[in-house]
């Protein structure tokens, strides 16, 4: 597994400068951007596994980042910590309605915030575990075991293949993009051409192999992929 990438977006740089050298230290990649707009295209981007948000931000209001963020399919998994000034009236009600996921008051300590941004991550990762043995249509998934059987008869996967399928249902539903595909089955930072055609040639040999169930693979032209779960299965 990849390490959690978080991105910050704030503009004084004093505090960028102390939270990245610390989430540094924590094994965190560490993203940032100095204003709303760029933050927002950053995490639209980058597909952080967490946003650290300012709320009084230059360009885009931190709210209207943090909306931005919730509302669009591609982004509203990503959880967010507001970072807020003590003299500032924040309404914690409005920033959790909004979908911040927590929020933290400045000053803060490295140390609070990072048990903070952890809690948040283990939170999410309990809500997105995945059963032992999942049954999609004719397909069942032994997730300990790492096997597949379509109509009881074992599908062989390479380990790639096993990952990405897995990282796919995992999203239920959601639409990945070959970059995220790629960073998340195969650690790749930087997405080059010749990388994101991995993905492609993956998801071709996966699809051969689930046979009856490979239409559950649904491609997003320009885009990347989706696994379509039945209505009972997500
Ligand atoms: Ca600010």
């Amino acid at each position: 597994m990849s390490k959690e990438k978080i991105l910050i977006i704030e503009d004084e740089k004093d505090i960028v400068k102390m939270l990245d050298y610390n989430l540094r230290k924590e094994n965190f990649r560490v993203f940032s951007a100095n204003n709303g707009e760029d933050g927002l295209d950053m995490a639209r981007k980058e597909n952080p596994d967490l946003v650290l948000l300012d709320l009084m931000l230059p360009e885009m209001d931190g709210l209207d980042v943090c909306k931005a963020v919730k509302n669009d399919a591609k982004t509203a998994h990503i959880p967010i910590i507001i970072l807020t000034a003590k003299a500032q009236e924040f309404d914690k009600v409005v920033g959790l309605e909004l979908g911040a996921d927590d929020y933290v008051t400045k000053p803060f300590s490295p140390r609070e915030l990072i048990a903070r941004i952890k809690a948040v991550l283990r939170r999410l990762k309990e809500k997105d575990k995945l059963p032992e043995i999942m049954n999609i249509g004719d397909m069942a998934i032994d997730f300990s075991k790492i096997m597949v059987s379509i109509k009881s008869k074992p599908v062989e996967l390479t380990s790639k293949e096993f990952e990405l399928l897995k990282v796919l249902i995992k999203a239920k539903g959601r639409v990945l993009s070959r970059d995220y595909l790629l960073d998340s089955v195969w650690g790749f930072d930087q997405a080059l051409e010749i990388q994101t055609r991995t993905v492609d040639v993956h998801i071709t040999t996966l699809r051969k192999k689930l046979k009856s169930e490979s239409k559950r693979i649904v491609t997003v032209k320009n885009y990347g992929y989706r696994f379509e779960l039945d209505a009972d299965e997500g």
